[in-house]
């Protein structure tokens, strides 16, 4: 159960001293109460309190972390149902999954999972999972393979089996990567926990129906195991897709902690289509999956599935933002145009997308406007002559042209005077197209300039 600002305010020292940053003890506990601070802030909290206060104000999904250092990944965490309420905390892990059978194919394998990256917005999009199952009940054969994988990638790890021997077995080889063991059955479940408590790694609670999973859950955590993910195992997609979303409703609207963990998700269970597997996929991106392992990675579809993850798992109430500077593109040199934007991520994007396929070259210039687009940046006030020449000064661009010229967005043509005074006599602004999709054909011209 939240607590409120005045609850956690009750249990805080009153001194007003400070020592947490805050001017005073109310203003840190409201911010303790919306989970911006930690309690653990304030020095002079007893332990009890914290104790106490951290258990309450938990987020009601638990957040999870699977692999180690700069390769981990963090799901879970979430406290909202719907992206506009809030914002959703951490994108589900997309991964691969590979049986230890299947020596052709395992290559291959890796070398897609390896390979498949893409870069959008400054970000680089990629699978973070190998889920490796065992299927030969050869432990041997199981270890070499995890070890390949291992030594072959630095992806995070899933071992699926339902034998505890296979994967204590497999943990052996790679247990400094903190693998997710998939996972405890009702059947296996003790001994699961206890190779999960020794080795502290994350643990799948496999079960048929909610009650079994929570069931399961109580017992995890009364081993003493807290990082567990849910793998309902509904035989139709209807129904798995229901008990996904009550595994977001429950934890968050009724307090339902036994359920508050994330899921991991099999699009092939429910189909061998390749086409349908993906569309799985796309839904559970939304609703609300923590990990989906896939049978395949092939670019045409992880591109969309990876952009799909990308908007769901942006801040509605934060744009995608670029670093305010200028670009380069195509080697460019003294002669070369000089266009500026806004920082907008999708902005840049649609330009430098457009700019590349003209393989002109081109100097990008692009000024914080606080990720809003042209025309909202020109109406706020944050894209017009005097931001545009100050920013233009101060990076200092003049110095590696020949030319006095800029190019501002047609949409806001209405600053070209303006900026011309701003920036000084000797240069002169150019109007360039509204849309960026009329980037090549311009830029074809402006060898005529
Ligand atoms: Fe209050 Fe603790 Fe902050 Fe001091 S450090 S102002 S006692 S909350």
């Amino acid at each position: 159960m939240a607590l409120s600002g005045l609850e956690i305010f009750k249990k805080l020292p009153k001194t007003n001293c400070k020592k947490c940053n805050f001017p005073t003890c109310l203003a840190f506990a409201m911010q303790v109460a919306t989970g911006k601070v930690e309690i653990s802030l304030c020095p002079d909290v007893s332990a009890e309190a914290i104790a106490q206060i951290a258990a309450l104000t938990a987020p009601p999904i638990r957040p999870i972390t699977i692999g180690t250092g700069e390769n981990g990944l963090k799901i879970g965490e979430e406290t909202c149902m719907f992206r506009h309420d809030k914002r959703f905390e951490h994108q589900p892990g997309i991964g691969l999954l590979i049986t230890d059978d299947d020596d052709e194919g395992l290559e291959s394998k890796l070398k897609q999972f390896n390979s498949i990256r893409f870069e959008r917005v400054g970000v680089m999009m990629k699978p973070e999972l190998i889920a490796i199952k065992s299927v030969s009940s050869d432990i041997e054969k199981f270890k070499a393979v995890v070890k390949r994988v291992m030594d072959e990638t630095e992806a995070s790890l899933v071992l699926m089996s339902d034998s505890p021997e296979m994967l204590e077995a497999g943990l052996s080889i790679c247990d400094e990567r903190r693998p997710l063991l998939c996972g405890a059955t009702k059947d296996n479940l003790d001994q699961i926990a206890q190779i999960a408590k020794k080795n502290n790694v994350p643990v799948v609670a496999k079960g048929g129906d909610l009650d079994e999973l929570a069931d399961m859950t109580a017992k995890l955590n009364l081993a003493g195991i807290k990082d567990i993910l849910l793998y309902p195992t509904a035989t139709s997609l209807k129904s798995r897709f229901e008990q996904e979303v009550m595994v977001r409703r429950l934890p968050l609207k009724k307090q339902l902690r036994s359920l508050g963990f994330p899921t991991i998700l099999f699009p092939s269970d429910f189909t061998k289509d390749k086409d349908e597997e993906m569309l799985i996929a796309a839904t559970f991106v939304a609703k609300y999956a923590g990990i989906i392992i896939l049978s395949n990675l092939e670019p045409h579809y992880l591109y969309p599935l990876f952009t799909e993850r990308m908007n769901i798992y942006t801040d509605p109430q934060r744009p995608m933002t670029m670093e305010e500077k200028v670009y380069e593109f195509s080697n460019p040199d003294k002669d070369s145009p000089l266009l500026v934007t806004g920082n907008f991520a999708l902005t840049y994007f649609l330009v430098s997308g457009e700019v590349e396929s003209s393989k002109k070259g081109v100097w990008l210039a692009i000024q914080n406007t606080d990720g809003l687009s042209v025309l909202t940046a020109w109406a706020a006030g944050k894209f017009n002559a005097e931001s545009v020449a100050k920013f233009i000064k101060g990076s200092k661009i003049a110095e590696n042209l020949s030319h006095r010229n800029i190019v501002i967005p047609g949409y806001v043509a209405e600053i070209s005077g303006e900026l011309e005074e701003e920036l000084g006599s000797d240069w002169k602004v150019i109007v360039g197209p509204r849309e960026a999709s009329s980037i090549p054909s311009f830029l074809k011209q402006w060898t005529t300039h």
